[in-house]
């Protein structure tokens, strides 16, 4: 897909991630000045250096997107190098352990016999559940903050949020996750209505099921063959095959265009070969 961001200041953090990466390119082949921002400076500066190898124009900035001093620091390192930004993606997120469940289900011998390992909805760490919602929810908010003042001044701007498939419906075991990002794609419809008068249009995508480092050893098996919850997901995928990361910089490109998608604000844009679309029947 082509649109033109030539002159354009994006930033995407979690950019040194699978998927962002991706997404960071393309907003860079379509001629934005890219700020990647990540916890990972070398991961951030690897996908910066990939961009500028090809061509484009990029920055990597370590930043912490729970962290607002940090993120104060980022972009005013944006600033110097681009200038003021143009499109926020807010794609750090992500899940963790101790905000998951070990089973599908509980039942009541899980109850009587204490299971080594077993790690029902009664043993959830409090701690790990606010990890969750903290990176996914207050890692969205936060960098917004700090990045869209300028946007909401100038009177111009596209925020691109990274909801989930288990924020339209939970998935089983990871309570937190479901739960965060249904806060992203609800804070997202909000922002849109709150940035309405500004210039500022407020989308997020959804994607569906892609592997990756973080669900990778949920989905596969060491032997590269689906786990149950691998083939479970690819059963309710009507096109049968997981998501590549270059599946979503469609979505993503059209939703910051200013021409493609002008009046298009507050969607949740499900990328997920018809997952949330199939009953299962
Ligand atoms: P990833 O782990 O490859 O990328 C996430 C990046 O965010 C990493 O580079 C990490 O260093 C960075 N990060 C983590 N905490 C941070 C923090 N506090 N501050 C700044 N950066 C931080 O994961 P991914 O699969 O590419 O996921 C990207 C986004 O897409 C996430 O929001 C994730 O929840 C969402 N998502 C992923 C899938 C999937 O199937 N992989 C599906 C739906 C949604």
């Amino acid at each position: 897909m082509k649109v033109d961001l030539t002159g354009k200041v994006a930033v995407v953090t979690g950019g040194g991630g699978i998927l962002c990466s991706v997404m960071a390119k393309s907003l860079a082949a379509s001629g934005a000045k890219v700020a990647i921002l990540d916890l990972k400076e070398e991961a951030a500066a690897k996908v910066a250096d990939e961009i500028v190898a090809a061509g484009g124009r990029a920055v990597g900035v370590a930043a912490n997107v729970l962290d607002i001093e940090s993120l104060k620091k980022a972009e005013a390192a944006v600033k110097a190098a681009f200038g003021d930004c143009d499109i926020l993606v807010n794609g750090a997120g992500g899940n963790n352990p101790k905000g998951t469940t070990s089973k599908e289900y509980l039942f009541p011998e899980d109850l009587k016999n204490q299971v080594e390992g077993l790690k029902t909805f009664f043993d959830l760490d409090p701690a790990g559940v606010g990890f969750v919602f903290n990176l996914n929810f207050l890692g969205t908010l936060l960098p917004t903050q700090v990045f869209c003042r300028a946007m909401a001044e100038k009177g111009c701007g596209s925020i691109v949020n990274v909801s989930s498939m288990n924020a339209f419906t939970p998935l089983t075991k990871i309570p937190a996750y479901s739960g965060a990002k249904a806060a992203v794609s609800n804070f997202t419809q909000w922002l849109a209505v709150h940035f309405s008068k500004v210039g500022i249009r407020v989308n997020a995508i959804a994607p569906g099921f892609f592997l990756t480092e973080q669900n990778r050893t949920l989905l596969t098996n060491p032997d590269g063959s689906l786990t149950a919850r691998g083939n479970t997901i690819l059963a309710h995928t009507p096109m049968g095959r997981f998501g590549t990361p270059e599946d979503l910089t469609g979505a993503l490109l059209f939703l910051v265009d200013d021409s493609a998608s002008s009046f298009i604000n507050g969607v949740v844009l499900p990328v997920d070969g018809a997952f949330s679309a199939f009953s299962g029947v």
